[in-house]
């Protein structure tokens, strides 16, 4: 990990949780203010529905709030879609843009994920911007293009401004139990911060780039100590505070 950039773990919970899942918030507050100071910083983006409990609950311990999606307009007639300024209102200060099941579910592209990112930024939030290759991209050696593809048309010039976060995750390795390997982890983040650093320069050496897929309580360890990987991005192993932990304890 890049010792100058504080370290973030976010927790994805998805499409998952009914209001009892806050029981698990409330355990991972316990455990957090409890045990060992985290030395990241920690995020729980939960389903819009149960945002502003999340973001109450969370502050007790520290732990902030995003959201999983937001549109590109600030308001409007888009039924069933929420506005950053909407997320934001419910004490969100993050917002996941392009996830790959929203990709892949929604049809979503590069450029919706980009003016997704910019109404985050307008609305004072975080973007946590997703790119990954899918595997048979990775099987024909095309992950690194695809990827740089989707940063270069999916981070926002403001990035050079506001704090925008990358996240890394490659789409076979998420809810899958396999991740890549921890070379083709280095490769891939000293890309992404290689671009970063030629759009943004010295910005680019500072911006956040999380790892996301399977990360798991047993190689959050290994995997959260390569360099360039400032944190991560968490679905499944999120859902239980015990494994979240042990995760943010692993930084
Ligand atoms: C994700 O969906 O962002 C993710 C990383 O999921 P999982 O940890 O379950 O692979």
């Amino acid at each position: 990990m890049t010792t100058t950039i504080s370290p973030l773990i976010a927790g994805n919970w998805k499409m998952n949780c009914l209001r009892g899942l806050l029981d698990e918030l409330t355990a991972l507050a316990g455990m957090l203010t409890t045990g060992e100071a985290p030395r990241a910083i920690v995020v729980i983006c939960p389903p819009a529905t149960i945002l502003s409990e999340v973001a109450q609950l969370g502050a007790i311990a520290g732990i902030q709030a995003g959201g999983q999606d937001c549109h590109a307009q600030a308001h409007g007639a888009h039924t069933g879609d929420i506005s950053a300024g909407m997320l934001a209102d419910a004490g969100a200060q993050y917002v996941i843009v392009g996830h790959s099941e929203r990709r892949a579910d929604h049809g979503e592209i590069d450029a919706q994920v980009l003016a997704k990112a910019e109404a985050a930024i307008g609305a004072g939030l975080k973007p946590i911007v997703c790119v990954g290759e899918t595997e048979a991209q990775r099987d024909s050696g095309e992950a690194e293009t695809v990827v740089a593809a989707q940063l270069a048309a999916s981070v926002p010039d403001a990035a050079g401004q506001h704090e925008v976060i990358v996240a890394y995750e490659p789409i076979w390795a998420i809810g899958t139990g396999r991740t890549p390997t921890v070379q083709d982890i280095t490769h891939m983040h000293a890309a992404i911060r290689q671009q970063l650093t030629a759009r943004f320069a010295e910005k680019g050496l500072t911006m956040r780039i999380l790892y996301g897929g399977s990360l798991k309580p047993q190689n959050a360890r290994k995997i959260l100590a390569v360099e360039n990987v400032n944190g991560g991005l968490v679905g499944g192993a999120s859902l239980l505070a015990k494994d979240f932990y042990t995760i943010i304890s692993s930084v």
